[in-house]
């Protein structure tokens, strides 16, 4: 049996309460080894043993806890065991006091939310209730130390009855920045699309819920920006949002009470869980059929994102209504959420009809996290509410730097001392707002943290403006490649050291040779890394307008097969997406290898065989293809089949070459005569055992997984178990996205090498 570390990080009343003694004893009583440690950010533990000890620790601690004290989050990952030798209280560390870190924005309380119902208390139906175990933070801290008047809140002078609990070192409100209420605090006001007030504070509240049961569109000021919010019930409502917010299929978030959250989807034991998390992320899980939620909100998707309410705003709002809403981020495409009232009004009031504002200003924009159970374990696909600011330790001190991250999913980090401050989720660096909003967040963390890098880390890719955004900067710029980013990512995720095998697989990534790459195998040796195979290129007509369009893609791929293959065979369902002369102009484009940019990518591999599959010939958004060929697989899922494939080795680059030629051929003979859903299981399984052949390949005996490509739950299910049932070691992501929301973390990761 092999020993775990496991890190946890418990907030809530655990200090003073005996809590320690506690971990002691039950830790010791396990037989695990580590340490327990009190720091004002809260209690920090690891225990190393046996994982089923490990687990019935896990369990036992909420459950055996001393009765006066109260856990309002306990975040855990595992990492590889140290080899401590026994169990020990360990000194306070005065360094990680609670002024040093900004930290998270926390849904509200059992408590809090209980004042919040009571008629009696002074707090009834007020929506910015909160206590030290709840409510804003990032979203309202200007600057270090936190403490209210470095906070949004400072123009808010507290009342008699609030200044004494936020005196009273007994109160659960005992220097909490953000205290308020009916009299001193915030207040919420309803407007329409031309800026007048219509109602405040709860009748505005009231007009809202009613607003929201006629179908109307409203713009709701929440914790860390807009939200744009309609019936999730009134299809008509949802279709309108779409339209107005000019999308057309990209699955909408679903904010829903507790018990009707659960009987929409099928949660299991961990889903509830995270679901009901102080983080309060939106959860990705298998929805439920026949209910009342519009098919317009996840059109065409088993899976639904789903959040509960998270402050008492929404609580009031959803029980006012007694149904579900959608909540999707109050932004046009690409750009960066609404934080300011009159920004809202101006940006997005050609999409809403009414604006349920309020005067509490939001310092840092974070929008709304989203997590998928993966594994059985968490995995954080937008890294936002909940989780951002948190830094992640690298392990050892490094000099101060600055990564900017990639183009998509963008998330800057930068690094002091041992700590990596990954930033919030921005997005893709597509409009003006977001570049401006990379900037922005770049020199506040700079500032706030005190950090005058002397490097600044960017992709590779010459046109990404987030590297133009480095070039500006002053300071040394290193260039680190996106793949091994994503390893170096991977590594640092997991407080792992060479050597391994690492695995990237994305859409796409600018190669160290010009070439675009997405289907790469790294050895990562105590020296320079080294890439050490990849999938076989094949072109991507058009170019750019492949990842738009997939069956340019398998286009591409056919004709690689077998230049003849496009005229000989012109039912393929990619071509009959083309009219003659579309065709001819791709064949053109071809044969004279002009626009035309060959990639060894592992995504567009995923939309062609989408697309030849005739699953989906478009991505009306970033990765459709590829989900909608996952969900098929999970149809098929019964076959363990997997399809041929060779691997060579190439004299001339020294890469061992992945040839999926015979995969495809034989995908394709199988076209007309077996289910969809098993040749799409098929091919997520050859791709499980391409992994697991390349590791045999690679004498390692550990194995990175990380990009894009890794949030494709059956495909990393599929991997690890092959992996692990070899005898390998597999280390995914915990703390920070696989896609290119963690690539920051992977280039400061990086330095160690420069
Ligand atoms: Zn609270
Ligand atoms: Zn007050
Ligand atoms: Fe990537």
């Amino acid at each position: 049996m092999t020993t775990q570390r496991l890190r946890i990080h418990i907030q809530g009343a655990v200090q003073g309460v005996g809590f320690r003694p506690f971990i002691w004893r039950l830790a010791t009583g396990l037989q695990l080894t580590g340490w327990v440690r009190n720091t004002s950010n809260g209690l920090f533990i690891e225990a190393e043993g046996p994982p089923q000890q490990l687990e019935r620790f896990l369990e036992a601690i909420p459950i055996e806890k001393p009765s006066i004290s109260r856990i309002h989050s306990l975040k855990h990952h595992r990492l590889d065991a140290v080899g401590y030798a026994d169990f020990k209280i360990a000194a306070s560390n005065g360094q990680l006091d609670r002024t040093a870190w900004m930290l998270p924005d926390i849904a509200t309380c059992e408590e809090c939310l209980a004042e919040v119902f009571d008629p009696a208390n002074r707090r009834y139906l007020y929506p910015f209730t909160n206590c030290t175990h709840c409510g804003p933070r990032f979203t309202i801290i200007e600057s270090l130390p936190y403490d209210r008047a470095n906070t949004t809140m400072k123009m808010f002078d507290m009342c008699p009855a609030c200044r004494s609990e936020y005196s009273d070192p007994a109160n659960r409100r005992f220097h909490a920045q953000p205290n308020g209420c009916p009299t001193c605090g915030p207040h919420v006001e309803l407007w329409n699309a031309a800026g007048h007030l219509l109602e405040s504070t709860h009748a505005a509240i009231e007009k809202t819920a009613e607003l929201v049961r006629q179908g109307w569109i409203i713009a709701i000021k929440g914790l860390g920006g807009f939200h744009l919010v309609v019936d999730a019930t009134n299809g008509d409502a949802v279709d309108r949002l779409r339209r107005k917010k000019n999308r057309d299929e990209k699955p909408f978030a679903l904010m829903a009470g507790r018990a009707a959250a659960a009987t929409y989807c099928q949660l299991s034991p961990a889903e509830a869980a995270l679901l009901n998390a102080p983080e309060s992320p939106i959860l990705l899980v298998q929805s439920v059929r026949n209910n009342d939620v519009a098919e317009a909100v996840a059109p065409n998707n088993p899976l639904l994102g789903v959040m509960l309410p998270y402050t008492p705003l929404h609580h009031i709002l959803l029980r006012m209504l007694g149904r579900p809403i959608v909540a999707t981020s109050g932004n046009l495409a690409d750009e960066t959420i609404c934080t300011d009232n009159s920004e809202a009004l101006a940006r997005l009031g050609a999409i809403a009809d009414y604006f349920l504002v309020h005067n509490r200003s939001i310092s840092h924009h974070v929008d709304d996290s989203i997590v998928r159970l993966i594994a059985d374990r968490p995995v954080i696909l937008r890294r936002a509410r909940g989780y951002a600011p948190l830094p992640i330790s690298l392990g050892k001190t490094i000099e101060p730097a600055i990564a900017v991250g990639g183009h998509l999913k963008n998330a800057a980090a930068v690094a002091q001392g041992e700590q990596a401050f990954l930033c919030q989720h921005i997005g893709d660096l597509e409009t003006e707002s977001s570049i401006t909003t990379l900037q922005r967040t770049v020199a506040d963390f700079s500032a706030v943290y005190d950090i005058k890098p002397k490097r600044i880390i960017h992709d590779a890719h010459p046109d990404y403006a987030s590297t133009r955004y480095a070039q500006s900067l002053p300071g040394d710029k290193i260039s680190v490649q996106h793949h091994l980013a994503h390893i170096y990512s991977c590594m640092a995720d997991n407080e792992v050291e060479p050597p391994l095998l690492g695995v990237a697989w994305d859409g796409l990534g600018y190669g160290d040779d010009g070439s675009l790459w997405g289907g790469e195998f790294f050895l990562l040796e105590k020296a320079a890394p080294r890439r050490f195979a990849h999938l076989r290129t094949f072109p991507l007509p058009g170019g750019d307008k492949a990842i738009r369009q997939p069956f340019r893609t398998a286009t591409g791929l056919l004709y690689e097969m077998d230049a003849q293959m496009l005229e000989r065979h012109p039912s393929l369902p990619p071509l009959q997406q083309l009219s003659r002369s579309e065709l001819k102009t791709i064949v053109t484009l071809l044969q004279k290898g002009i626009n035309a940019p060959r990639t060894s990518s592992a995504g567009r591999l995923f939309d062609a065989v989408a697309s030849l599959l005739d699953i989906r010939h478009l991505n009306a958004y970033e990765g459709q293809a590829a989900m909608q060929l996952e969900f098929s697989a999970w149809e098929g899922e019964t076959t363990h089949e997997v399809y041929p494939y060779d691997i060579t080795f190439s004299t001339v680059t020294k890469y061992s070459v992945v040839d999926w030629q015979p995969m495809i051929a034989a995908l394709l003979s199988d076209l007309n005569r077996v289910d969809k859903a098993v040749i799409a299981a098929r091919f997520h399984n050859t791709l499980a055992d391409i992994i697991l052949a390349l590791a045999q390949k690679s004498g390692m005996d550990r194995v990175a997984l990380s990009g894009g490509t890794f949030q494709n739950k059956y495909l990393v299910e599929k991997t690890i178990g092959k992996l692990a049932a070899a005898g390998f070691k597999v280390y995914t992501h915990q703390q920070v996205p696989p896609n290119d929301g963690g690539i920051a973390l992977g280039q400061l990761a990086a330095l160690r090498y420069y």
